[in-house]
């Protein structure tokens, strides 16, 4: 009989667990159940959706050519209940599924704010396709906006806004944006472009209060007393893996699903991937959170071949990278860049990984050469870290010289020389990498 696999969730989780159940098992019988209608879509694409430089069309990797590839049947319907000793999941509908392996990709969900008034009409956040629509259909009939968090989703929020023709206020508890991670430099780029974008910015500022008339947002009301009106509040403050239906089935759970190396929890049948599962990475000993497209993708295809086949294989963490776009700036985040933590958020947010912010005592090389703004973490020999805005020649280079925990042996002390050209070295040491591993 052909095995019975069910995933929970649509999302690159889900779809690479798919793929390798195809690839390893052609007869597999294949059932992914999501409760958004949209189904598989870009959700970093929302982003430039708001901004208006991608359609809607224009969010979804798949076309129906790929999944009728796959052979996968797709449920609209949301998971109610897993029961783990029948191997059943309930669905909304009524409708009962049994699995022989069943895997858990339900991903995270922003953490609301605890302000008063955050119930009211206006207080939004992005987590799906209809929260985007819903931001743009607001952003028609407001005029003036409060963006509240820190991160790479709140930044997005700002500029999807302000690209709408509203006004922004942006408020930050901290001196300066997203300070766990970037520099002073990195900060006051980022900063420098939404003050020419005509964003209003507020370091050291609290959200308190949030006042409403007729039940929508109306002001509102920072810790020093002030007031900004506002007919639209963004909250961006971190997201929490959706733990729930995982918790009430017994599935063990800290943060998110506990899932070991293989990506299996404590049922031997349930496996969990993506944002929600909190993995366990041997070469470290510690579980971190990731909440980067590229990690569930990782994730989902080591998931899906150990439900496919009885053997067993690991899961091997990748260095963390996030390629992406900060106030305009292309920007590329590998390894360990910061430190500590961000006190605009309230938890992880989204494309972002716990090893960033894990800087240690590392030596620090930050420099603008060109058109670039690069800083590099070093630390034994090794570079463990690199952060480069602008022109993004040394990306790739840096990607693959931190992965590979290249030696950069002398070179290390040439680095932190005043003045290094570090582009040049930098290029240096990846041909030779290059040529030593050919
Ligand atoms: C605005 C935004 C910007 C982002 N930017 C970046 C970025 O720059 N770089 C980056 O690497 N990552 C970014 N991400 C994060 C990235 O999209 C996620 O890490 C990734 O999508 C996680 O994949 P997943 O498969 O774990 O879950 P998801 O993609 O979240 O999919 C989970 C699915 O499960 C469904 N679901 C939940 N509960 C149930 C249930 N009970 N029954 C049925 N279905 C259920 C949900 O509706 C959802 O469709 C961003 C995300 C957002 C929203």
């Amino acid at each position: 009989m052909a095995r019975r696999h069910v995933l929970i969730g649509v999302g690159p989780g889900s779809i690479a667990a798919a793929e390798e159940i195809r690839h390893a098992d052609e007869g597999a019988e294949i059932t992914l159940v999501g409760i958004e209608p949209e189904g598989y879509y870009s959700r970093p694409g929302l982003a430039y959706y708001i901004t208006r430089e991608l359609p809607e069309s224009r969010l979804f990797p798949f076309t129906a050519r790929d999944f009728a590839r796959l052979r996968v049947t797709i449920l609209a319907d949301r998971a109610v209940a897993v029961d783990p000793t029948a191997r059943r999941v309930t669905l909304e509908s009524g409708r009962e599924l049994v699995y022989d392996r069943l895997l858990m990709a339900t991903g995270s969900q922003a953490v609301a704010a605890k302000a008063p008034g955050a119930d009211l009409d206006g207080v939004v956040k992005l987590d799906h396709m209809d929260d985007a629509r819903d931001l743009i259909r607001r952003c028609r009939d407001v005029g003036t906006a409060v963006v509240v968090g820190g991160g790479i989703t709140a930044l997005e929020i700002v500029e999807g806004i302000r690209a709408r023709g509203v006004r922004v206020h942006y408020l930050m508890r901290q001196e300066r944006y997203w300070r766990n991670v970037l520099s002073e430099s990195e900060s006051r780029i980022v900063e420098e472009a939404l003050l020419r974008e005509g964003v209003r910015l507020h370091h050291f500022t609290e959200l308190a209060g949030i006042h409403g008339s007729d039940g929508r947002v109306a002001a509102v009301e920072t810790a020093d007393g002030s007031t900004i009106p506002c007919g639209l509040v963004a909250v961006a403050i971190g997201v929490r893996p959706r733990k729930e239906l995982a918790e009430a089935a017994g599935v063990a759970c800290d943060r998110g699903v506990l899932v070991d190396e293989h990506l299996r929890s404590n049922h031997p049948d349930v496996f969990a991937a993506g944002d929600l599962a909190e993995a366990w990475h041997e070469e470290t000993g510690r579980r971190t959170l990731e909440v980067l497209w590229n990690a569930a993708v990782a994730e989902g295809r080591v998931a899906g071949r150990n439900m496919a086949t009885e053997a067993v294989h690991p899961y091997e963490k990748s260095v963390p990278l996030n390629i992406t776009r900060l106030a305009g700036v292309k920007t590329t985040i590998i390894g360990t860049v910061g430190n500590g933590e961000d006190r605009d958020l309230q938890s992880i947010t989204r494309g972002n990984s716990e090893t960033w912010s894990e800087l240690g005592d590392a030596a620090l090389v930050e420099v603008q050469s060109g058109r670039a703004h690069v800083r590099l973490a070093l630390a034994e020999g090794v570079i463990v870290g690199a952060l480069i805005m602008g022109d993004q020649a040394l990306s790739f280079p840096l990607q693959e010289l931190i992965e590979a925990q290249a030696d950069i042996g002398a070179m290390a002390g040439s680095l932190q020389e005043p003045g290094a050209p570090v582009a040049e070295l930098v290029t240096t040491l990846w041909r030779d990498w290059g040529a030593r591993r050919d």
